[in-house]
């Protein structure tokens, strides 16, 4: 269910495992991608055993050689291939005293090595491929996660549960930890600013019955200096029958791509007056026509641009984009996008709303983009009062819950 919660939930409610860097302005929360929500708490199963210290180097070569050309072999960088006796926790241990044959202590130890996933090797071939090399071996299963974690203390808690484990500042199933972070920093002193002005463009197309509640802002930032260059409200209602979904491709989203297709188009055109010909030539579905008196005041004639269409500009939405926005997002080749309100029915963007698409980052898709939800700062203690009332209210069935300025979560947004 979406609930103003999800979008005003304090900090210590959010996850723990997601950096969250607390930033004048509000929160920026960096969206999880498809496979961080599909395997992020999973597990897999892996051969370990115990080889002698002196033949460790001769093992990894063995293996490596043999699993290279395996289907299944996942990447397991973020486990420590070889772990000493005292370094793993102690269901380890017993699981190799329970299958092992060693009858006496080896000159020189052993150390235990995860040697490949279940799934990847059977243990017959591993005996065939190891044992004329290293002896007789014994081998075992455990769990161990199959994701990097996303934080020291994450690895430090693995390391005691599972098998020792490194946190490499990285992750293979979503953008690098340090271009997300680069990017808040970029962004950090003026998102506020950006989704002020989304969500009052959002106000005036619902005030001026063009459309519902929803707005977005492009913008463009050059040389650390960042500016609009499109501001969007909805607009399915603007020429359109209102015993009907509205125009679809009216959405702020589209609205604000067409605008920028269109200071881009100019920008080619020759002359002034050719320029304002083609703006003011006729009407298109999309609507991308500067309609508000908000939005004409940051449409600009021309835009100079190479590359694709919105390639590193940035998007900031009163709400998360629908499937069909979304998949235009990606198409016009954003670099970030920021919502503050889940749509969890009907959004692309999310990987663990209802739907699921997470379509920011797909690698099946040709290009990708980073994402984040954005909360505004903490309310004052008095607008806490205020909402606990409210609650208290709504409990009573004396006031309906508030919905922000959400009008359906099941909207197409
Ligand atoms: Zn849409």
């Amino acid at each position: 269910m979406t609930s103003n919660n999800e979008n005003l939930r304090p900090a210590e409610q959010r996850s723990d495992l997601t950096t969250i860097p607390e930033i004048p302005g509000g929160t920026l929360e960096f969206l999880k991608t498809k496979l961080e929500t599909t395997t992020r708490d999973k597990n897999i199963t892996v051969y370990v055993t115990k080889v002698p210290n002196k033949l460790a180097s001769e093992a990894s070569n063995l293996i490596r050689s043999v699993l290279s050309t395996t289907e299944g072999a996942v990447d397991l960088q973020h486990l420590r291939r070889f772990a000493k006796c005292q370094d793993v926790p102690i269901h380890v241990r017993n699981a190799y005293a329970a299958v092992s044959t060693d009858k006496i202590a080896v000159l020189g130890g052993r150390v235990f090595l995860i040697v490949a996933p279940i799934a990847a090797v059977t243990q017959q071939k591993l005996v065939e491929l190891l044992s004329p090399t290293l002896g007789s071996l014994s081998f075992f299963t455990i769990n161990v996660p199959m994701l990097a974690p996303t934080s020291q203390e994450q690895a430090s808690l693995w390391s005691t549960q599972y098998w020792p484990t490194v946190y490499k500042k990285s992750n293979p199933f979503g953008p690098h930890p340090s271009i997300i972070s680069r990017s808040e920093e970029e962004m950090q002193g003026d998102v506020e600013k950006w989704m002020d002005l989304a969500a009052e463009v959002a106000r005036q197309s619902k005030a001026t019955g063009m459309g519902e509640a929803f707005g977005v802002v492009v913008v463009e930032r050059v040389d650390g200096v960042a500016r609009p260059v499109a501001v969007a409200g909805d607009a399915r209602w603007l020429d359109w029958p209102k015993d009907s979904p509205g125009n679809v491709t009216a959405h702020a989203t589209l609205r604000a791509i067409d605008m920028v297709a269109k200071q881009v188009r100019q920008s080619h055109q020759v002359g002034e007056e050719q320029a304002r010909e083609a703006l003011d030539g006729g009407l298109g579905i999309f609507r991308g026509e500067p309609e508000l008196p908000i939005e004409r005041e940051h449409f600009r004639t021309s835009m100079d641009k190479e590359g694709y269409l919105c390639h590193k500009l940035e998007l900031y939405c009163t709400h998360e984009p629908c499937v069909m926005c979304s998949m235009a997002i990606v198409h016009s080749r954003f670099e970030k996008v920021v919502f503050e309100h889940r749509m969890n029915r009907t959004g692309g963007l999310c990987a663990d709303g209802d739907l699921g698409h997470g379509m920011f980052w797909r690698k099946e898709l040709n290009w990708q983009l980073l994402a984040w939800q954005w909360f505004r700062p903490a309310p004052a203690p008095a607008e806490i009062e205020l909402n606990q009332l409210r609650i208290s209210n709504v409990a009573k069935g004396s006031e309906k819950p508030a919905r922000s300025i959400s009008p359906s979560s099941d909207m197409n947004v």
